[in-house]
């Protein structure tokens, strides 16, 4: 049913789960509220994210400012990069991702790749319209746009400072503190679960494609040169794989393989991606995605980031549409060494070699006599650059004389003023920098995929109903408790048990208004795995009636058990 998403949005709105936010005001595209329910529900998600991804795997997590200063994303290549392509419609004067609006055309599935005048000729060639009033985009300039939401930091406008696009950048800048809790020692991973701010220039679907929006991502440093993660643990999971290839054949299929296959056949090359691939899979199943509407697609060459070797994401499928779901890219050693080269901190573990090694070192010892006088105030910066000269090209040093930039100047140095020479040295490890893979996760997209997969309806005792099949693990209230009747002796029971089992943990939520099949329908909605009905004869008894939500069957228990019951069905 293609309008699944349609009516769960209404069902959000109508039950808590999320809404506009500021509605009272108009509210403003791309920014939702998440109700009591919504709110519950990705608490339980990001909670079972934590267990998984921190505490299982040994990783640490941390918690970093949404704000960070200017010199951050001049460092990580946002500022100059992080743009989407904007086209606006000369018509209704909306602005639309031209990616988007090409990308629409199957032809260019692999629109985010093309370079803009490239997009500007598919756009004039296949009369691409705009998506909101119809009117032709050809001949429409497309332009860049950054995605970054800018503010100034303490008064005036002496700061600038910028709310971050992904909660990655707070762990690495963080990298020269976060490795001395490691104590020096690859591999380690450092995970986030946070806010991330985009000014999307097209907000849509609900909650998949927000403003702000929380991630839960994860940073793993491994030595370039290390050891590989242990595939066996993962080798089993089954996986329905689309590379890169599949994507771009005639007849490209989607494969179904196993973790392991897929590593020995080389569909996926990259170990530390797989070992991610294989506990992302059970860890989506867990929280309740369905596996028949799930995949990893590899990204195609042009479409990953520059830095990235290798890129899958983790994909849903959502009313005939695939939508991202989680980024899984190796990310080399970009992040660190773009903040190495501009901060004032090392972003370097030092690798002890397993016995002390003779290693060849390129110096240079320029002669200040001939510098000093000759450069004045630039003698320094010439003295920094031709030592990282040395250290990174040595073949600027073989002819007559080096060139050396300096703030746009470019200065010629005769090698024989460098000092230049290359030394055998005797040294016990090296400094490096550590790569990163990185699996980043949305988690509203996922909480409106797992309530999208969990959406149901069938017929009960004739009548119409609709419900949410969620998973125990997640849903966010846990049992319903009804006395049957307006009456205090009910009343009061039912009282005592719903303070029974809140102080077992569990959510619940309590309610005596309405006939009991409302009150039932209502759970339903909300997805509430279990509701407990306290009648006359449970005066009598002791026992209450569980009636389980899938299957609306009903059974007695005794009102002793109810508490570990119910506790052992949570856990599963
Ligand atoms: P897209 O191509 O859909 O814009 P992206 O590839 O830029 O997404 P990443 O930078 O890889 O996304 O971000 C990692 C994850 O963060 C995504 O897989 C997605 O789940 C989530 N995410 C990114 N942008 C948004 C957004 N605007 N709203 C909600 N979630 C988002």
């Amino acid at each position: 049913d293609d309008r699944t998403g349609e009516k769960l949005v209404e069902l959000a709105k109508r039950r808590g789960y999320f809404f506009q936010a500021s509605g009272a005001y108009g509210g403003v595209g791309g920014f939702y509220t998440f109700g009591p329910q919504g709110a519950a529900l990705k608490g339980n998600v990001e909670d079972a994210w934590r267990e998984r991804f921190a505490v299982a795997e040994g990783n640490m997590e941390i918690d970093a400012p949404t704000i960070m200063p200017e010199p951050v994303f001049e460092a990580s290549g946002h500022l100059d990069t992080f743009d989407d392509m904007l086209v606006e419609c000369p018509d209704c004067g909306e602005s639309h991702r031209a990616d988007h609006v090409v990308e629409d055309d199957t032809e260019y599935e692999d629109a985010e790749s093309l370079p803009i005048p490239e997009v500007e000729e598919v756009i004039a060639e296949y009369e691409l319209i705009c998506p909101d009033c119809g009117a032709g985009l050809a001949g429409q300039a497309v332009e860049p746009f950054n995605l970054m939401f800018a503010t100034t930091i303490g008064p005036g406008d002496s700061q600038p400072g910028y709310l971050r696009p992904e909660t990655a950048q707070g762990i690495f800048v963080e990298f020269p503190r976060l490795k001395e809790y490691a104590r020096n020692q690859l591999p380690f991973g450092v995970a986030q679960v946070g806010r991330a701010y985009r000014n999307e220039i097209s907000p849509r679907r609900s909650i998949i494609r927000t403003r702000e929006f929380t991630q839960a991502e994860l940073e793993y440093f491994v030595d370039p040169e290390g050891e590989e993660p242990d595939i066996d643990d993962v080798a089993d999971v089954d996986v329905r794989l689309y590379p890169a290839a599949e994507q771009t054949a005639d007849d490209g299929t989607v494969l179904e393989t196993t973790i392991g296959e897929a590593v020995d056949d080389g569909t996926i090359a990259d170990p530390w991606i797989a070992y991610y691939l294989g506990i992302a899979r059970e860890w989506y199943e867990s929280v309740g995605v369905d596996m028949d509407r799930f995949r990893f697609r590899q990204h195609l060459a042009g479409e990953r980031s520059h830095y990235a070797s290798d890129c899958w994401d983790a994909e849903a499928e959502l009313d005939g549409n695939w939508i991202e779901l989680a980024g899984f890219a190796h990310r080399g050693d970009y992040d660190l060494s773009k903040h190495d080269e501009y901060s004032e901190d090392r972003y370097t573990i030092f690798q002890q070699y397993d016995e002390p090694k003779t290693v060849e070192r390129a110096v240079v010892d320029p002669d200040m006599s001939y510098l000093g006088p000759e450069f004045g105030a630039d003698a320094g910066a010439i003295v920094d650059e031709l030592e990282t000269l040395a250290e990174r090209d040595r073949t600027a040093f073989e002819g007559e004389a080096v060139e050396v930039d300096i703030e746009g100047e470019s200065h010629e140095i005769p090698v024989e003023k460098t000092g230049f020479a290359v030394e055998e040295r005797t040294e016990a490890g090296e400094h490096v920098i550590p790569h990163v893979i990185e699996p980043s996760f949305g988690v509203d997209r996922l909480v409106y995929t797992v309530c999208h997969h969990a959406y149901r309806e069938d017929e009960v005792d004739g009548e119409a109903r609709t419900y949410l099949a969620l998973d125990p693990k997640v849903a966010p209230t846990f049992v319903g408790v009804f006395p049957l009747q307006s009456d205090d002796e009910l009343e009061a029971t039912a009282r005592e048990i719903v303070d029974e089992l809140r102080e077992a943990g569990l959510a619940v939520t309590y309610d005596d208004s309405g006939n009991i099949g409302r009150r039932y329908r209502r759970q339903d909605e909300v997805g509430t795995p279990f509701c407990v009905t306290i009648d006359y004869e449970s005066l009598e008894d002791d026992a209450v009636t569980v009636r389980e939500r899938d299957s609306t069957t009903q059974k007695r228990l005794p009102i002793e058990e109810l508490g570990d019951t119910v506790a052992a069905l949570r856990a599963g």
